[in-house]
């Protein structure tokens, strides 16, 4: 039963290149359940209908993500809406090289341009004795921020709170600052697939694309603390221009993603 309504619905999504994962995760939200294939029972009309609009859906080519409103990264579930961008997995390597170069046994950490928070959330979620503040412009992505927050229960030592990285101050004494800002140039991100979909004002980083890097690089070396680490999403092309505007930073270095691209910019002070 469940087989063949995967296998017809995934006939539909001409358009996506992995047709029948799509249907299965979106059949397996419309059932509520873990995973479609292991429910051998008639479905009902209600959930047969809530499918077909999920594939409806998936045909006009929103993601797969915004139609369940949700993603896993770092192994962890995270709400999500129109204003967050969909947590991507070349993410994970921020994530994994901030705890790599953590010295810190309870450091204070702020995530800029949280989103749906994914980066601070994880990292108070493996650093255990860790506190952190998650900011963004965006009153709509801090929503599901804090619905992350309550989801994954850290209210005890996550916070979110409205900042503009571009125009407001933050405040001192942070061991880790971590920001996958805005990167595209503005000329690219109209060309882009994605920005039909995702929120262009987390994408667009100027006309070269290093707007949201000049000014977070000069306001967190002030920030941090001693040794205190500033960690970077870069695009695949910024592994050069990133690092040259951190020329006050004692060590610098620049990680690739799985894809071989260059992704992460750790700079120590
Ligand atoms: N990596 C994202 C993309 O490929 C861009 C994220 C960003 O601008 N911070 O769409």
């Amino acid at each position: 039963m469940v087989r063949k309504i995967l296998n017809e619905a995934a006939k539909k999504l001409t358009n996506s290149p992995t047709p029948l994962l799509d249907a299965r995760v979106l059949l397996s939200k419309a059932l509520n359940c873990e995973n479609a294939l292991v429910v051998f029972r008639d479905l009902t009309d209600k959930e047969i209908s809530t499918f077909n609009e999920y594939i409806v859906k998936r045909m006009q080519g929103i993601p797969v993500s915004y139609i369940t409103g949700e993603k896993e990264f770092m192994g962890l579930n995270f709400i999500l809406n129109n204003s967050t961008l969909i947590p991507r997995p070349d993410t994970e390597c921020l994530v994994e090289k901030v705890i790599e170069h953590n010295n810190f046994s309870a450091p204070r950490i702020l995530d800029l341009c949280t989103g749906s928070g994914c980066i601070g959330i994880s990292l108070a979620y493996m650093i255990k004795n860790s506190s952190v503040e998650l900011t963004d412009i965006s009153l709509e992505a801090l929503n599901a921020a804090i619905e992350n927050i309550n989801l994954h229960n850290l209210n005890s030592r996550v916070k979110a709170y409205k900042l503009d990285v571009i125009s407001d101050a933050i405040e001192n004494n942070y061991d880790i600052i971590t920001a996958n800002p805005p990167y595209i140039p503005t000329e690219v991100v109209k060309g882009l697939d994605v920005s039909r979909f995702e929120p262009v004002r987390a994408l667009d980083g100027g006309a070269d694309g290093l707007d949201f890097y000049r000014i977070i690089i000069e306001k967190a070396y002030y920030a941090l603390n001693e040794n205190g680490i500033l960690a970077l999403e870069i695009g695949y092309d910024q592994g050069e221009s990133v690092p040259k505007l951190m020329n006050k930073f004692k060590s610098v270095y620049v990680y690739k993603d799985y894809g071989e691209n260059d992704r992460v910019v750790i700079g120590m002070k």
